[in-house]
């Protein structure tokens, strides 16, 4: 209960209530109201990810009373705010929220585990959004039987050995910062520089088989890196990975100095795995890609996100800086870590290229408006994406190699995207100070101490393609464009020199055994034989097509310009086209290590145990 010292603390309780019915117990104690009443809020979107998600659709049974339990009344006055009557006494507002939302981004609530993001579940006070607020995680009737613990970085106060208790956040804003995992995970700690972190893992493993010593070197060597990258002093006092472990899912959330992902069980380290798999690379990949955001947009950000307002989308042309060079650097630092070896980087980034220029979209969208209309566009993909827009991560990361490139060019080797790095730690993420639009650019020229206009206008605001061949060149790798080899061809190296037509189609295979058409790239042979996405191909030249392989068996024997009939179904109609078959497009990439080295600057200091 609030003395009269603690006006400026709003004080809220959780409880993990009822784990059938998804539903978490939330209040809070209102210690001082307006005149007129008092406006509670929701966010309607979670910093880290630009759609609008409503939150606010799964709060229950909200009621509000003074704390000497006279009912007040309290109504809704936009789809996320309510209104409270006026009160000369503190007001208690209680609740209950649906938590059925298994993503990184929401809240998650059945016998086996409890997550929640503050964003789903604790309201904001108008006008009183800098006041500290006092959590009280309250244990229930079915978290004391399953002996749960909690793992959060939310600064504690006064808990339990379990973690249930008390914790204090400096204001709502930070309030939402802190994700809550309460469940029986798996625990393991480990310190880089001297920093204690922990991973914890939810949801089933085979917990004696998991490659804990591996797993804990590798995010280790990961965590140190981008510790020394950016040097002294340190963001964090701790560091938490909470991950949410499922048969099949990916994705990740940053936050201060914690992160929350999911993955499948596959893309962990098991003991008789002989090396590293794919699968578990790419889960570090994950794991340095949001860490490194605890300086890149948790710190250093854009002036628009500083906001304390939620409600509405926050727009920037930024977003190729924050998540391009994020994921530019995400793959690199396992490299610099000592993880995945030069042949194995260059590979992994001529995938990651690629993913480029295997799309259309490319060319009618600039990164800097897919940033600014992530909203709409990125955040909802649709089936014409490929053809429509480019994404920010992906061409945001080319242009983080290509300003890197470029620099070192133009400076012989002394000036790279590390120095940008730093100078916006250093004058940004340290201080506190946000990036206005455009402001990066400029930095980069002024740090670099080279005119950059032509590039920024040519390739973040422009559609122009990068060139690569050149921008390598000096540096000793050759950059090549070659055709798929199959259907699952990502890119990177091959032995294969054969290039069998294609259909231009992205498609899955069905139950019922026939090829559904997921994405149709504008003028491929089935654009012009008018095939669209949904539409399912049950038979080529009157041969059944139950899967990939027999597709791709089919097509190895066809030559360009052949006709091939096409039987498929749209809806429940059966229909016959024509396809024209094309020969593939140049568009998988290739990075080598060049036999002859370039003039003067033979090795990125990124590549020096070349
Ligand atoms: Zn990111």
């Amino acid at each position: 209960m609030p003395s009269k010292n603690d006006l400026d603390i709003h004080y809220y309780n959780i409880t993990p209530l009822d784990p059938k019915g998804h539903l978490f117990a939330v209040s809070l104690i209102i210690t001082r109201t307006g005149k007129n009443g008092q406006k509670i809020s929701l966010p309607s979107w979670i910093p880290g990810s630009y759609l609008i998600r409503d939150f606010s659709k799964h709060i229950i049974d909200l009621q509000a009373e003074t704390l000497t339990g006279k009912t007040l009344t309290i109504q809704p006055i936009e789809k996320s705010i309510w209104q409270i009557d006026a009160s000369d006494e503190a007001v208690k507002v209680s609740y209950q929220v649906y938590a059925w939302d298994l993503s990184v981004r929401g809240a998650h609530f059945d016998k086996s585990h409890a997550f929640f993001n503050g964003t789903s579940v604790f309201m904001a006070i108008e006008n009183q959004r800098e006041f500290a607020c006092n959590v009280t995680l309250s244990s229930s009737k079915h978290s004391k039987a399953e002996n749960w613990l909690v793992a959060t970085t939310l600064p504690a106060l006064c808990v339990d050995s379990s973690g249930f208790g008390e914790y204090q956040a400096k204001n709502y804003r930070d309030l939402i910062e802190y994700p809550v995992e309460i469940g029986n995970f798996l625990a393991l700690n480990f310190k880089a520089n001297g920093i204690a972190h922990k991973i914890v893992f939810t949801g089933q493993i085979e917990r004696n088989k998991l490659d804990k010593e591996l797993l804990i070197k590798d995010l280790t060597a990961i965590c140190e890196t981008e510790l020394n990258l950016f040097g002294k002093p340190y963001p964090i006092q701790q560091y938490l990975f909470q991950v949410m472990v499922v048969n099949n899912g990916y994705g990740g959330l940053e936050h201060l100095d914690s992160t929350a992902l999911m993955c499948s069980r596959n893309n962990l380290p098991y003991l008789n795995d002989e090396k590293r798999s794919e699968k578990y690379l790419q889960f570090l990949e994950l794991c340095s890609h949001e860490y490194f955001h605890t300086w890149n947009v948790k710190r250093i950000q854009p002036e628009v996100y500083q906001t304390t307002d939620l409600s509405q989308p926050v727009y920037t042309n930024q977003l190729w800086w924050f998540e391009g060079i994020t994921s530019f650097y995400d793959g690199l630092i396992l490299n610099m870590a000592g993880i995945i070896s030069n042949e194995d980087y260059l590979n992994r980034l001529a995938k990651e290229m690629t993913r480029v220029y295997r799309m259309p979209g490319r060319f009618k969208q600039s990164v800097a408006e897919s940033s600014y209309l992530t909203w709409t566009k990125f955040y909802q993909q649709d089936e014409n994406a490929p053809n429509a827009i480019i994404s920010y991560y992906t061409k945001g990361s080319l242009i983080a190699l290509g300003l890197d490139l470029t620099i070192r060019s133009a400076t012989n080797n002394q000036k790279s995207l590390t120095d940008i790095l730093l100078h916006l730690w250093q004058h940004y993420g340290q201080t506190g100070k946000g990036l206005k639009e455009g402001e990066i650019e400029s930095i980069c020229e002024q740090v670099a101490g080279v005119s950059l206009k032509n590039f920024f206008n040519d390739f973040l605001y422009g559609t122009k393609d990068l060139p690569f061949e050149s921008l390598f060149a000096p540096f000793g790798i050759d950059f090549t464009l070659r055709p798929a080899v199959n259907n699952k061809d990502t890119g990177g190296a091959t032995e294969t020199t054969t290039y069998p037509t294609n259909l231009g189609i992205n498609f899955t295979t069905t139950e019922h055994q026939t090829i559904k058409i997921t994405h149709v790239w504008e003028k491929s042979s089935s654009y012009e034989a008018a095939l669209a996405a949904g539409d399912e191909i049950v038979a080529l030249n009157q041969y059944k097509m139950p899967n990939s392989q027999a597709l791709e068996d089919f097509l190895k024997n066809t030559t360009v310009g052949e006709k091939v009939i096409c039987h498929f179904f749209r809806l429940d109609e059966l229909n016959e086209t024509t396809l024209t078959l094309q020969s593939p497009k140049s568009d998988r990439v290739e990075l080598k290590i060049s036999q002859k080295m370039g003039r003067g600057l033979t090795k990125l200091d990124w590549l020096k145990n070349a």
